[in-house]
């Protein structure tokens, strides 16, 4: 897939990150210019999204303005020069969006989780030279995000992102919606081009996370950042506990530590280079050791079907997780991190052993008798 670069998008300038701010929901002419010209003033924002039409956890909530937003969003373009953009949800809402000459459209979580959605929007705007940002499905599930952003593509969109949003989860944290980064780094590591944007404001749910969840997608690098912003946050119709007033967002924005992926200096990328010489020699080692340990777990396998023994001892599995979270505490590793290691070895020994049960012969190491 050939995406184009955030910089050949209409009128977006290379200033990273690219931040869109704006309220969650368009609520009045007079909310949507207010908001507007403040966060114009910050010069930092360069695009501003309200919701119209806004997809509702529970009936009986605000649902969006509808269209008569629309001709708002074109006022606040004409008055303040930013970019607009709104969230399209079926092939009606895009056809309105384009007579309004909404800028860029954005896929709510709710709707990419639909192919059947997501391919009706992507073929109205067949043809349609626009930029669509992808927000993540509410679940979190890679291959539905991608194949959304497929869908996009494949009837001649390139101008595309994609925007992490969080995931629902059943667990209770202190997230409204779990932010999983690895997800959103494996879609860059398959789609390397694809500018990737953070969503603080649905990850966080609540305003006292907001910066830490910025300079978190900072760090991962990411190119932009969408945060919900309100003249008057608490008196919001949607969303009000996350959203933050345009003087909240330029202390946010100014305080943001920017790192650069690469750098210039000679020495430091020399450097580098040895140091993940060290690693990558060290990693080499780790696989051949969970080669030998997966020997020794085929072994166990085979004894244990001669004598009929279920492949999973629970008290087993207890004392190994316990032993190798102390060993690992003991030599300054976080025991979490142990603790995921190992779940992950101990499943993948099981699954060994239950192919073993099933007369499955293991693939043995060239060097072995
Ligand atoms: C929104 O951006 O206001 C919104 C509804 O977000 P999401 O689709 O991520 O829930
Ligand atoms: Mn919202």
């Amino acid at each position: 897939m050939k995406i184009d670069k955030l910089k050949t998008w209409p009128k977006i300038d290379e200033q990273k990150p690219l931040v869109i701010a704006g309220p969650c929901s368009a609520e009045s002419e007079e909310q949507m210019l207010a908001i507007a010209h403040q966060v114009k003033e910050l010069d930092k924002v360069q695009v501003f999204r309200a919701g119209i039409w806004k997809p509702r956890t529970r009936p009986n909530t605000f649902e969006g303005v509808g269209m008569i937003g629309l001709p708002w969003l074109q006022r606040v373009k004409q008055e303040t020069g930013l970019l607009v953009t709104t969230e399209v949800a079926n092939a009606s809402h895009v056809e309105l969006a384009l007579k309004h000459d909404i800028d860029i459209l954005w896929i709510g979580a709710r709707t990419t989780v639909s192919p059947f959605a997501v391919q009706e929007i992507a073929e109205a705007l067949k043809g349609v030279d626009i930029p669509v940002m992808v927000k993540n499905p509410i679940n979190a599930d890679l291959a539905l995000w991608m194949g959304a952003i497929e869908r996009f593509y494949t009837v001649g969109l390139t101008k595309l992102a994609a925007i992490h949003r969080g995931f629902s989860s059943a667990e209770k944290t202190k997230y409204r919606n779990l932010p999983i980064w690895s997800i959103p780094i494996e879609l860059k590591r398959n789609l390397p081009d694809l500018p990737i944007i953070c969503d603080p404001s649905h990850i966080a749910g609540n305003r006292s996370l907001i910066a830490e969840t910025c300079q978190k997608a900072m760090d991962v690098n990411m190119d932009g950042l969408m945060i919900e912003t309100h003249i008057n946050p608490d008196k919001a119709l949607s969303d009000a506990k996350q959203q933050i007033t345009p003087t909240r967002l330029t202390d946010i924005i100014n305080n943001l530590s920017l790192r650069n992926e690469f750098s210039e200096d000679k020495n430091f990328e020399e450097t580098l280079v040895k140091l993940r010489m060290g690693i990558d020699k060290v990693d080499r080692e780790i696989i051949e050791l969970l080669k030998m340990r997966m020997n020794a777990v085929y072994e166990i396998g085979q004894t244990k079907k001669d004598s009929n023994i279920t492949p999973l001892q629970i008290g087993r599995m207890d004392h190994v997780m316990r032993e190798r979270c102390q060993l690992a505490s003991k030599i300054g590793l976080e025991e979490k991190y142990i603790e995921d290691l190992f779940h992950v070895i101990h499943t993948e020994s099981v699954r060994q052993q239950t192919k073993i049960m099933n007369n499955f012969t293991p693939v043995k190491d060239d060097n072995e008798e």
